[in-house]
């Protein structure tokens, strides 16, 4: 996959920078764990502190797990004071993946690992690891679940469709949308897909901070813009708290509910897929990536090499960073009743 479509290749010898990354030697077990999440944004993060929290000091580990809702430098002052602290694994959800050079060089120096969660890191030699969901291929299930929802109520096109991207801060959010234009952009350029209001490039289609009443105004603005008369078939949305905005915009403007893409599995989502409104969302279920940033802390610890299962897909633009990826599950009405039946909340809601 060419994730962040920077080069194509590049071999990944073991342990790069430096080779500080496979531990050798271990640490004590009773060490400082940082976590830095970056804003609740979504769901998923905020039970992310809540698993990293119980999963460390459940495993001996002392946990630091710290939100940054004030934004980037506070972030960056956090995984500071985490490095001071004598961190020896600082795991990384970044608000802003490229701003964090110094602070990520000041903890490779202090001989911590790094691992870059859910978000990659960019432009930095200074991340050991990343764990997270394919992010491409989270993209293209949305695109496909945006072409297929379209095709189940009107078998043949042409179909309007608006496209809505993520925070541009976010490394995820171009990947994402990348994913989704890799299916939908051939649909475009051979007509089937009519994009209205002519607004087609990752930047015109980002909602700054991921938050909900930027999609909200911005589809408020498509709709009295373009489709005074037509209606709109589709919208690609990047995640759940963004569906339910755009939505919410439609209803306002009395319009016909239009087939419209998620992520997360938030709770009010699936509620809304279940009643029949929002067409789909992503499983990509935090429990399993949290336990898996667990298993590398705890590889490290014994001085052992973590696991990974791609060293080829995500380029930061310094180095291809060795990952391990999880397969992301497409949840439609279709499959609704059974996508979460281990899920401790989501299992109950579709029961
Ligand atoms: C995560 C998504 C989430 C978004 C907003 C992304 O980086 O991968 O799951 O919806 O951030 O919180």
């Amino acid at each position: 996959i060419a994730a962040l479509a920077l080069t194509g290749c590049g071999r990944n010898d073991s342990g790069s920078s430096g080779g500080a990354s496979g531990g050798a030697g271990g640490f004590d077990q009773n060490s400082s764990i940082g976590v830095a999440l970056p804003q609740k944004t979504s769901e998923n993060w905020v039970l992310a502190e809540k698993l990293f929290n119980d999963g460390l000091n459940g495993a001996g580990f002392k946990a630091d797990v710290q939100f940054a809702n004030g934004g980037v430098s506070e972030q960056q002052n956090q995984i500071s004071a985490m490095v001071t602290k004598g961190a020896k694994v600082i795991i990384v959800g970044a608000i802003d993946g490229s701003q964090l050079g110094t602070q990520l060089k000041q903890a490779k120096d202090a001989g911590a690992t790094v691992i870059a969660y859910d978000r990659l890191l960019l432009n930095t030699d200074n991340v050991d690891y990343y764990v997270a969901y394919d992010n491409f291929k989270v993209g293209v299930l949305q695109g496909q679940a945006l072409l297929d929802g379209m095709k189940a109520k009107k078998p043949n096109g042409p179909y309007n469709i608006e496209l809505f991207a993520g925070s541009p801060d976010d490394a995820n959010a171009k990947v994402f949308f990348n994913g989704a234009m890799s299916v939908l952009k051939p649909k475009i350029d051979d007509g089937t897909l009519k994009v209205v209001s002519g607004q087609t490039s990752f930047e015109q289609a980002v909602t700054q901070g991921w938050k909900a009443e930027n999609a909200q105004r911005r589809m408020d603005t498509l709709l009295s813009g373009s489709y005074t008369s037509a209606n709109v078939d589709g919208v690609l949305s990047p995640n759940d708290t963004l569906a339910r905005a755009i939505l919410t915009s439609v209803k306002a403007a009395g319009k016909p509910i239009p087939v419209v893409t998620g992520q997360d599995s938030e709770v009010e989502s699936v509620k809304s897929i279940l009643a029949g409104e929002q067409y789909s969302t992503i499983n990509k279920d935090t429990r399993k990536l949290v336990e898996h940033a667990i298993t590398m802390v705890k590889d490290l610890q014994a001085g052992k090499k973590p696991e990974v299962n791609d060293d080829k897909s995500y380029n930061n633009g310094n180095k291809v960073v060795p990952a391990y990826l999880l397969e992301p599950v497409i949840v439609t009405a279709a499959n609704v009743k059974t996508a979460y039946t281990d899920d401790p909340v989501l299992g109950p809601i579709t029961k």
